[in-house]
This record gives C-alpha cells, structure tokens and sequence, in this order.
C-alpha cells in the first residue's frame, strides 16, 4: 500500500486535475489511497464565508458562498462528459448542509461553526475528483474521512483518536481488499480509495479541522495505521530546496534529507511540509517522498530515517515574529524558578516559544505573532519581570553555514 497526497495547488484548474489522472494511471497496478485537499485556495474563501456568517451577516455568507459554489460546479461541467453524473447530487448535498447552516444565527462558538463551513472545500473537491477519475476509466472508491477519522471536539485543532481511527481505516480498506475483482467492479471497490485531507469528525458527528495545511498530516496518519510502504506528496516544486527559491533564486535542490532535519526546517517555517506530518512517518520507518507533479518524471526528494552528510546551508525564515524580551525586576539572577514559572505560563496557553536566549539577568523569547496569546503571555509574565515586546519581525534560521553565504 502507498499513499498520495495532493495539495490544493495540483488540482486548481481543470488542466491540472487532468494531470492528477495522468499520474495516477501510470500507478494503475498499485494499492494506493489518496488524499486531496480543497482546490486552490478554497479554504481561504471559505474562511471568509465563516466570517461573514458569525459577523451576523447572513446575506453577505450567502453571497461568498455561491461564489464558491458556481466555481466547483464550472469545474464539474468542464470535467465531467455525462449530464447526469451522480457527482452534481452530491455536490447538491454538501451545498445544501452549508446552506442551511448559514441561514441560522451562530449560537455556538466560531471555531465550531468554522470547522463545520470550512471542511466542505475537501469534500467538494474530492467529489469532482473522484468523480472526473472514475469517468476517465482511473477507477477509484470515494470515501467520506469523516466516517474514518474520529478527533476530539478542539475544533480547528482537533486531536486525532488513534485506536478509533486505525480501526476503521482496517477495516474500510481491507473489506474492499478481500472482495474478488467481479465484486470490486460491482461496488467500485477497486485500486484507489480517493478520500479527503484536513477534516475528521466527532463522535457526535460534528465536522472537525486538523489546523491549517493539515492534509499533510492526514496522509501521514494514514500512511502510519495502514502500515503504507511510503508516502508521496505531489507539489508544484522540484522537491525541497535549500532554501524558498522565491527569496533565494540560488537555493539548490536536497535529493536526499533526514526525518530529523526536516522536522526541524519545518518547525523553523520552512513551507516544505506541515511539520505533524514527520512524525507518524518517523515512527514506523515510512519514507516520505516529495514530488513535483508538473513533472512527474523528476526523481524528487527522498525523506527517512537515514542519516544524510554534506548538507548545503539551509536557509529558512519565519515571519510575524515578536520578541520579548524579560527583564528581572530587582537585579536578580533569572534562574530555574523564574524559568519554570514562565513554562508554566506557556503550558497553560498552550504556546510555545520558537527560540529562548537566557542572560544573566533577562530572556529573550522569539514567538509566533498569536492574536491572544502574545498579550496574555505579556501580562501573565509581568508579575515576575519587566517585559517589552517588539513586533513585526522574522526569524532566520541557518543550518550548516558556511562562508559560500557571505
Ligand atoms: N485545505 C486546507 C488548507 O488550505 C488543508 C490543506 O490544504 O492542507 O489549509
Ligand atoms: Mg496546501
């Protein structure tokens, strides 16, 4: 078994999702599940729908929302060569349930309500997909995650129920590997189980979200309880490069890195991978690989547990970045107490800080720029120190300088 990923990017137009069929064909005689996250830049869209609905602005929702809906179902048009494709139905469904949503008045919290709007992007998406293959003679099995994948109720954060989720996954996927190819081609059941990135669901069935980029990680979960040979996300880049080639045009392309140096570059903001992803991989030896799905014939980049020598320098820079800087109030020493004193503080945010410089008698913090939690931890902190923030910074990380760099 090998699982795919496909980002928002690769299945943007109708050209492209073209191009995911062709790839996936020449896999025809593999076991393969693969994880599509919504096109383009649905989510963000999305979000703006979700916005609008808690604002109490119904009308405007509405409006967003059919903006979004006539774009899938041109894409549809465009894919599809049937009138009556099963797919418009369902696509008719998942509009419907957000409809009907965005006509009440918000009663409960935001994160719920944008959880419940936003994971509808990855089902329309896969949907058409799915849809689009099965036509184009790429048969594949479309499989609703949220019937598989069990998560707490921190909507837009959700923790994944590993015991639930392996179970079912088995379960759904082995079911489908037993049956004879006559009973496969009878219920569809065959090759490729096409199901979403992102979104999991209660136990309450209540729609939940991964965090943002999160089809990463649930090809990597799934890649994990299916025991999959490797994982491959498709991306619009060569592989990963030394650096964001945008910024840096001399950054070089790494054909082989360690499971260890890429959690670090993305826990730095590098944009390669979402770090969760690293992990679920990790722990049971799987081998990610990174592939440029314009080019499917490049060997891309290969992440595992090897350990990789003669890196280049590795450049990698965070934005929206603060720095607090902590000042003893009376002089003293800031040892293991105030220090302890401040985790704590982050432990009951749940916050973490990117990068610590202790002095003798002040620290220096480096953290994301969080709209609630930077303040608080500010107050918070201010019982034991001086504190002044400053704003609107990046963070650079380097590894493995060299002079080449200056
Ligand atoms: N569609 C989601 C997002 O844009 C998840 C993903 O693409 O990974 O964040
Ligand atoms: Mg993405």
């Amino acid at each position: 078994m090998k699982v795919f990923k496909f980002g928002g990017a690769s299945v943007s137009s109708v050209e492209r999702i073209k191009n995911v069929a062709a790839i996936l064909r020449t896999y025809s005689n593999e076991r393969l599940v693969v994880i599509i996250s919504a096109m383009g830049k649905t989510t963000n869209a999305l979000e703006k729908v979700t916005e609008a609905f808690f604002r109490g602005e119904k009308d405007q929702a509405l409006q967003l929302f059919e903006g979004i809906k006539q774009q899938h179902l041109t894409t549809a048009k465009y894919l599809l060569v049937e009138n009556y494709n099963p797919c418009y139905k369902q696509l008719m469904d998942f509009f419907t349930e957000v409809e009907w949503l965005l006509h009440d008045k918000p009663v409960r919290n935001y994160d719920y309500y944008y959880d419940q709007v936003v994971c509808v992007g990855e089902l329309l998406s896969t949907g058409i997909v799915s849809h689009y293959l099965n036509e184009a003679g790429v048969k594949n099995h479309w499989l609703d995650v949220r019937d598989i994948l069990r998560t707490d109720d921190n909507f837009r954060d959700a923790g994944v129920d590993w015991a639930y989720t392996e179970e079912k996954i088995r379960m759904t996927v082995e079911s489908g590997e037993k049956m004879t190819d006559d009973s496969r081609q009878m219920t569809g059941k065959r090759g490729i189980y096409l199901t979403q990135g992102f979104i999991g669901s209660t136990d309450e069935n209540e729609s939940t979200t991964l965090g943002r980029e999160g089809s990463d990680y649930t090809a990597a979960i799934f890649a994990n309880l299916l025991d999959a040979e490797s994982l491959t996300i498709w991306k619009d880049v060569e592989g990963v490069m030394s650096a964001d080639p945008k910024q840096f045009p001399e950054a070089t392309f790494i054909s082989d890195l360690s499971f260890n140096e890429v959690i670090e570059m993305a826990y730095y903001g590098a944009q390669v991978i979402h770090p969760k992803t690293i992990k679920p991989l990790q722990n049971k030896n799987i081998p990610l690989h990174v592939k440029c799905f314009t080019d499917a014939s490049l060997p891309g980049t290969t992440i595992s547990n090897k350990k990789v020598k003669h890196l280049p320098p590795i450049v990698v820079i965070k934005e929206k970045q603060v720095l607090m800087h902590l000042h003893s109030q009376d002089f003293s020493f800031v040892g293991e107490k105030p220090m302890s004193r401040l985790y704590e503080m982050f432990a009951q945010l749940r916050f973490r800080p990117n990068l610590v410089q202790t002095g003798a008698i002040s620290v220096q913090l480096c953290l994301d720029e969080h709209p609630d939690k930077v303040d608080q931890l500010a107050a918070d902190a201010s019982s034991i120190f001086d504190v002044e923030l400053e704003r609107g910074l990046s963070l650079l990380k380097i590894r493995y300088f060299n002079n080449d760099l200056l």
